[in-house]
């Protein structure tokens, strides 16, 4: 092949998909739950941007509201009159507590800025996080996905440029950590579903525990909801699964595609950025085609009956999954919730960690998925096999899915 400018082809990783029976796989376009190739074939798609297009790509409504933003002027580079509106329209995910927003470009952007709030709201500088959580790729916070064996130690347990790790649905860990490193906690950072550890969902009561720790102790928790943002409704999942956070950090479904993250909060915890102690910068933050694309998107999700189809489509989808799995004598099951979800061949879900380290199957995860492709099926590079759904799924892609995961069932099956 020859050499690339663009190193893989493709400036994050996570999308390089492999070649397949001798083909690089390039996207000319993509509109509502399909991409086109350059070859001109048609693909269902179930990475969806990485969750990015909850409404589908290239939604009318918001292609039309960043046009004419486009139009009247991206960069005016002095407040402007849509990111007021965008961010009251975005608060509304934080209810009656998380009533203040801020937007950056990124979730690694939301995600870090969040900390730095947490940071000089409480005056402390740890924050501790799940091992298998992601919560974008800034060193300090790349940390937990990836164990690094050169980390410090204290009290035995690993801390990194100011990160520590705990093991989610561990109490024991939970309650070791705030004993030991609980003065030094500013925040906990925590995903309501661990995306990319296979979308496994922490317990209820293990939520409340960490909430009732962090209450106790003074520590912050920030709920990082970049990629479950939005899935589940005009709420926080978090709050939903039994987390109380007081910070939440939003990004890829609350532009549709177009690049823009957020962070929400309560008055208490926004006190630091009101009052000046911790500043906000950043050049595209909040500009007139990203507050656009938010403000169009929280439209057309105003309508909660919006919700119903998605969640319609994708519990039949899971359900239509695993009978084909089943037919062929293969046991299967999904974790995650109905517009996101992760696939596993075994009957029990996992609940940890390690038990998601031991369950996952990267052959079989790739021979489906090479099966898939070959049958007009698209879905994400991952070994857990993460399938987002969208609005714009309809019956026309649930029959070209199903008839192909018949055949990846079958073909794993051989
Ligand atoms: N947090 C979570 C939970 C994510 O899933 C991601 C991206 O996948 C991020 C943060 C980082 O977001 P971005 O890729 O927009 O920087």
């Amino acid at each position: 092949m020859a050499a690339l400018t663009v190193p893989f082809g493709v400036s994050s990783r996570a999308r390089a998909l492999p070649e397949l029976d001798g083909k690089r796989f390039t996207v000319a376009s993509s509109k509502g739950a399909r991409l086109i190739d350059t070859e001109g074939r048609s693909y269902v798609d179930y990475g969806m941007a990485m969750g990015a297009t909850l409404l589908g790509h290239a939604h009318p409504a918001v292609v039309e509201a960043c046009t004419r933003a486009l139009a009247n002027g991206p960069m005016p580079g002095f407040p402007n009159d849509i990111e007021e509106p965008a961010g009251t329209a975005l608060a509304r995910i934080g209810g009656a507590r998380l009533t203040r927003a801020t937007f950056a470009t990124t979730g690694t952007e939301a995600v870090h800025l969040a900390c730095r709030i947490a940071r000089g709201a409480t005056g402390r500088r740890l924050i501790a996080k799940p091992v298998g959580g992601y919560d974008g790729w800034f060193d300090p916070l790349r940390f937990g996905l990836v164990e690094s064996p050169e980390a410090e130690r204290t009290n035995n347990r690993p801390v990194k440029e100011d990160t520590t790790l705990f093991r989610v649905n561990e109490i024991d860990d939970v309650d070791q950590l705030f004993d030991e490193l609980g003065s030094d906690l500013a925040a906990i950072l925590v995903e309501p579903m661990l995306g990319n550890t296979g979308c496994l969902v922490p317990d209820r009561s293990f939520f409340e525990h960490l909430t009732k720790r962090a209450q106790e102790n003074g520590t912050l928790i920030i709920a990082d909801e970049v990629m479950v943002g939005l899935r589940r409704g005009v709420k926080l999942v978090s709050e939903d699964l039994g987390l109380t956070p007081d910070l939440a950090t939003f990004g890829k479904a609350i532009g549709s595609g177009v690049p823009v993250a957020a962070v929400l909060g309560t008055p208490k915890a926004f006190e630091v950025v009101d009052n000046g102690q911790v500043s906000t910068y950043g050049t595209y933050h909040g500009n007139p085609l990203v507050a656009s694309a938010v403000l169009a998107t929280m439209k057309v999700l105003e309508d909660e009956s919006a919700y119903s189809p998605l969640f319609d489509w994708g519990a039949k989808l899971r359900a239509e999954i695993t009978a084909a799995f089943a037919s062929e004598g293969i046991a299967a099951t999904t974790t995650g919730f109905d517009s996101v979800f992760s696939l596993w061949f075994t009957n029990q879900r996992p609940r940890t960690y390690d038990e998601a380290q031991a369950k996952v199957n990267p052959e079989a995860m790739k021979l489906v998925s090479d099966t898939l492709r070959r049958n007009g099926v698209i879905g994400l590079p991952t070994v857990w096999g993460r399938f987002f759904v969208s609005l714009s799924h309809g019956d026309a892609e649930m029959d070209i899915t199903i008839r192909a995961f018949r055949e990846a069932a079958h073909e794993l099956a051989r």
